[in-house]
């Protein structure tokens, strides 16, 4: 990161024999006792100035004066204490190459079990012999009724050298980052804090009735108090509220972090709102006809849905909607009829679907409904020849054909729209965002509609799509019954095949999925063709296909037209089935090492049956050598078919930043508050900010212009990936 050094810290200024001259957007290598060198490895960890080391803060805290022992733990609790290696295992995670190490630590008053599923770096685990006295540091879990730590933070007692700690205190403890003991760490931000000029601390952005309202502690208040607990006068309560990352120094700063991000949201929504779009009249009565045509009755959750929609798509500003609906729910045939509105009032819609196995699909669909209202319907994908692409491009400019289904090829090219009034995204949330965003820069401000089946929980869908309006469905067509799921071993797995041939015996289809995990790609789609061989040869009588992403995208179509006409009975596939697809007569899934996949996965495939009135079955095959947590997961999706139960649970395994797939860019912001578990929090903030922002939208008010100028400076650190 090379930054320019801030030019304050180089001032031969008088104030610099007070000592305090540093701000807080200072370089932090001009931080006593940091220096170019360190300065440097901490730019590597995203610490560049004064401001990110202070917020940098404490993992926990180790209360010297309760020493603590092994059989105190609680459940959840992040703590500090010493103990000696008992043992150090090393077990081999599945068939992989992967190893886990498993260190049990023992003291007077029992042992516990220190697991890790990576090594943190080479040579980690040589430090820790049998008999080495270790500090250990990390949150006590609660795993299959046992407690263990999971990665927590280990480190040879000899190591440490902090004999100069009072010992009434509570001791921030930090991550330690390239081998920097926390005690050097709580000296080098003290130093910070004593550097710095006084006005800079007193700088609190937060307007001062929000503070009052919630009896906050101030900003420097809380940052001193959270980097250095004084513990005297404190009571046992707010003692423990500290080791529980709760004190009101957490509060306040945890606030901070959610108020930012909700303004940011609260700003980008009224700008949504300011921008114009064509209005599309209501048309009840043609709508009504539309929907009396349907071969079925719309569910109640489509019908709200579909409302929300009509009112949206009849203002003059555009509509940016998000329809969550769970696999199955039918939220096309909403999006059709919302079309179907769209184009009778002289207007283009374009529905884009993320593979092309889908935007076929969608594309055949569409056929049937809009030509029966003389709708003429284009597809475009990237395997459409120029000259149909050219014939296709003048259609579209003259109006003549009025819905353009296909892949992101369809916003991405320069196809060009007459009128184009609304956009639809299915199954790719985020790719709507960007595309948006696209559109905009081209002038264009179509209404946006983005449908997805990944069920996110309330809050954290508040959060990451806090300017999307969002509706849910829940709600199944009628007459489905719920898919039954099973898990079963390898050794079960001619019996589930035998199944599987007698619901195919019924008159119905089913699918047999495959993963293909990048690393060995080649292996497994060896194994899937296979698979299929095998399959093939000894059921003669039953007619089975191969899809797989490899194949050309004409031979994919020709594999899914015929197990959509029920030519095929078996469909043997990789995961390219995973969205979308949708035949009704399927109702057998039998998916093969269940293990590898994500829980957001396995309900996405599972999804494909249960699409129609026929019973329908799931059956999960795990492989040998399967870790607990893969057992846990298929579990799960044995006990429940709700989408949004198995997404809380996701959620719960992988965190925040891996359920969005966003670890990278995404979520980063929040430095202490936690999307969950800070709940409350967050929608404190949340009000607040929406609040703030409908009362003063430019935020011009006198006494929102701090906000305004913080805003500018948090604007990219909290951004998340979903919505920038
Ligand atoms: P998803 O929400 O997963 O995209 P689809 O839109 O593909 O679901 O719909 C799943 C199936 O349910 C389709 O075959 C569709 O025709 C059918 N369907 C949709 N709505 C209804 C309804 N109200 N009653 C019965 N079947 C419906
Ligand atoms: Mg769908």
């Amino acid at each position: 990161m090379a930054q320019r050094p801030d030019p304050v810290s180089f001032a031969a200024s008088p104030q610099k024999n007070t000592g305090k001259i540093l701000k807080l957007s200072s370089q932090i290598q001009y931080v006593k006792g940091v220096g170019p060198k360190l300065g440097a490895l901490f730019s590597k960890h995203g610490i560049t100035t004064v401001r990110d080391l202070l917020e940098f803060y404490p993992r926990a805290y180790e209360d010297r004066r309760a020493a603590r022992n092994i059989l105190s733990l609680r459940e959840d609790e992040t703590v500090s204490l010493v103990a000696t290696v008992a043992n150090v295992y090393q077990l081999a995670l599945g068939r992989s190459q992967r190893k886990m190490y498993d260190i049990l630590l023992k003291d007077s008053s029992g042992a516990i079990h220190c697991k890790f599923f990576r090594t943190p770096y080479r040579g980690y685990f040589e430090r820790f012999q049998r008999g080495t006295e270790v500090r250990v540091i990390g949150k006590v879990i609660n795993y299959r009724n046992r407690l263990e730590f999971h990665h927590p933070e280990l480190r040879p007692l000899s190591e440490e050298s902090e004999t100069e700690e009072q010992q009434d205190q509570l001791i921030p403890i930090y991550i330690e980052i390239e081998g920097l003991a926390s005690s050097k760490m709580r000296k080098i931000i003290q130093s910070a804090f004593e550097s710095l000029q006084p006005s800079e601390l007193k700088i609190d952005y937060l307007p001062e009735s929000i503070r009052k309202s919630h009896q906050m502690m101030s900003w420097d208040e809380a940052m001193q108090s959270i980097h250095a607990p004084e513990i005297e006068g404190l009571s046992a309560e707010e003692v423990r509220n500290f080791l529980e990352g709760k004190s009101r120094a957490h509060q306040r700063l945890k606030y901070d972090e959610f108020f930012w991000l909700e303004v940011y949201l609260a700003t980008r929504k009224s700008e949504f709102a300011k921008e114009q779009s064509l209005p599309i009249p209501q048309d009840q009565e043609a709508m009504n006809l539309a929907v009396q045509g349907l071969p079925f009755e719309l569910t109640g959750d489509q019908s709200k849905v579909l409302a929300e929609i009509q009112q949206d798509l009849a203002n003059p500003h555009p509509m940016n909607r998000l329809v969550q609906g769970d696999v199955g729910s039918g939220k096309t045939i909403v999006s059709f009829l919302a079309a179907l509105q769209v184009v009778k009032a002289g207007y283009q819609v374009a529905l884009m679907a993320p593979t092309e196995i889908l935007a076929e699909q969608h594309a055949r669909n569409a056929r049937k409904f809009f030509e029966n209202h003389g709708i003429q319907i284009g597809f475009l994908a990237g395997k459409t020849k120029t000259s149909e692409r050219n014939a296709l491009s003048e259609k579209l400019q003259n109006g003549e054909v009025s819905v353009l289904i296909g892949t992101h090829a369809l916003i991405e090219d320069d196809v060009i729209f007459r009128q184009l009034a609304l956009v639809i995204v299915d199954e790719q949330h985020r790719f709507g965002v960007n595309q948006r965003a696209k559109l905009k820069a081209k002038g264009m401000s179509p209404h946006f509609l983005v449908m997805t089946a990944t069920p996110i929980p309330r809050t954290l869908a508040m959060t990451v799509y806090g300017d999307l309006d969002v509706s849910v469905m829940r709600e199944l067509p009628k007459g489905r019954s719920p898919i039954q799921t099973r898990v079963i071993y390898q050794s079960k797995r001619q019996q589930a095949v035998m199944f599987m041939i007698d619901q195919i015996k019924k008159g119905r289809q089913a699918y047999f999925v495959y993963p293909l995990v990048e690393e060995s790609e080649k292996i497994d789609l060896k194994n899937a063709v296979e698979e299929y061989e095998r399959l093939a040869h000894s059921h003669p009588e039953y007619r089975f296909d191969l899809l797989h992403g490899k194949m050309k995208p004409d031979e994919k179509d020709q594999v899914m037209d015929r197990f959509r006409r029920g030519e095929t009975q078996i469909l043997v596939s990789t995961t390219v089935i995973e969205v979308g697809v949708d035949v009704p007569n399927a109702n057998i899934i039998l998916i093969e090492h269940a293990e590898r996949f994500g829980l957001s996965q396995l309900h996405q495939l599972r999804g494909r049956v249960g699409r129609g009135q026929h019973k329908s079955f799931c059956i999960l095959i795990m492989g040998h050598a399967v870790s607990e947590e893969s057992k846990d997961r298929c579990a799960i999706m044995e006990k429940t078919t709700d989408g949004f139960e198995v997404a809380e649970h996701d959620l719960e395994i992988r965190g925040p930043g891996q359920f969005l797939g966003t670890r990278q860019s995404g979520l980063t912001g929040f430095k202490l508050a936690h999307l969950i578990r800070d709940q409350d929090i967050m929608m404190k903030a949340r009000n607040d900010a929406f609040q703030l922002v409908k009362v003063d939208p430019d935020l011009n008010r006198e006494e929102n212009q701090k906000i305004k100028h913080e805003l500018s400076r948090t604007n990219g650190a909290v951004s998340l990936a979903g919505v920038s």
